[in-house]
């Protein structure tokens, strides 16, 4: 398998709090819940792989699958 280099420049293409792996994405996303989750409209709901900058991000929206 090819590595993977990662890159020096850290910055998210995205617009969203970025994290370098899906632990520190779940523990996050474990917080939140702990912290606000009865006060936020909508919250986080789960982590996931970001093709665009290689990192994790948060999501409320749910996991799309190619299943039918
Ligand atoms: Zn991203």
């Amino acid at each position: 398998m090819a590595y993977r280099k990662r890159r020096t420049k850290r910055i998210s293409r995205c617009n969203k709090a970025y994290f370098e792996d899906e632990i520190g994405a779940r523990l996050t996303l474990a917080m939140i819940h702990r912290k606000d989750g009865s006060r936020r409209e909508k919250l986080e709901t789960r982590a996931y792989n970001c093709p665009n900058c290689g990192g994790y991000h948060l999501t409320s929206e749910p996991e799309r699958t190619h299943a039918a």
